[in-house]
């Protein structure tokens, strides 16, 4: 997934976007309201991880209720891209406020990872409308959860950007993506594209999974095979 992380503790944030780098996901940072209003209104993210206490902009101090502006500008421009609200505060006023404001879920710092992939996992399965997480398609069944593929009820050994890759791909299946929509979901800014990296890793899905199991479209992009 492609991940924006709206975080000013540095450390806090970088801790974060390593290991959500290191689950597969894209994760682009940034460090107050006024960069993460921006971003959201230029990019399309799959899920936003939003610090409640932020600045409004560089420099200036840390709000208590920073973030909750940038929530409510979003909702209020009918996007509707999940939000999990990351906050150090446990008053209830607080988590009423952001679930008001539109966030999906909330978690209370200090939280373990492992939480916080599964609540992303649940706000992402709420947001296809989908009952399980596991996806299955063409004989590939891949389950976010375990981060386990398997084809044919084999198990199938992937790395985490051709997981990544599947994923992305089996999350709507029959729908055509292209190479630079998939590369958004491998690379965070300033992460290097590699040129030819998305066909490098439908090369390696197909040899493990089937060439048939993923099909392109010349000069359009990758689907996955609509039987
Ligand atoms: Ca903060």
């Amino acid at each position: 997934m492609r991940l924006l992380l709206v975080e000013d503790d540095r450390m806090i944030g970088d801790s974060l976007r390593q290991a959500l780098r290191l689950e597969g996901h894209a994760v682009d940072w940034v460090y107050d309201a006024a960069a993460a209003t921006s971003a959201l209104a230029s990019e399309r993210f799959d899920l936003l991880l939003l610090d409640l206490g932020l600045p409004d902009a560089p420099g200036a101090a840390t709000r208590p209720d920073g973030g909750l502006a940038v929530l409510r500008a979003l909702r209020g421009r009918g996007d509707t891209t999940p939000v999990i609200v990351l906050t150090a505060r446990d008053a209830l006023g607080d988590r009423v406020a952001g679930l008001d404001a539109g966030a999906d879920d909330y978690l209370v710092k200090p939280f373990d990872l492992d939480e916080l992939t599964a609540r992303m996992r649940a706000v992402m399965r709420r947001h296809g409308g989908r009952a399980s997480t596991v996806l299955e398609h063409a004989g590939v069944r891949l389950d976010p959860a375990t981060r386990e593929v398997s084809k044919d009820g084999l198990p199938v050994l992937l790395s985490a950007r051709e997981f990544a890759v599947l994923e992305a791909l089996m999350q709507r299946p029959g729908a055509v993506l292209s190479r630079a929509q998939l590369e958004d979901r491998l690379y965070g800014w300033g992460e290097a594209v590699e040129s030819n990296a998305v066909s490098v890793y439908v090369h390696q899905l197909r040899k493990k999974l089937g060439a048939d199991v993923i099909q392109s479209m010349r000069g359009v992009g990758y689907f996955m095979s609509r039987t």
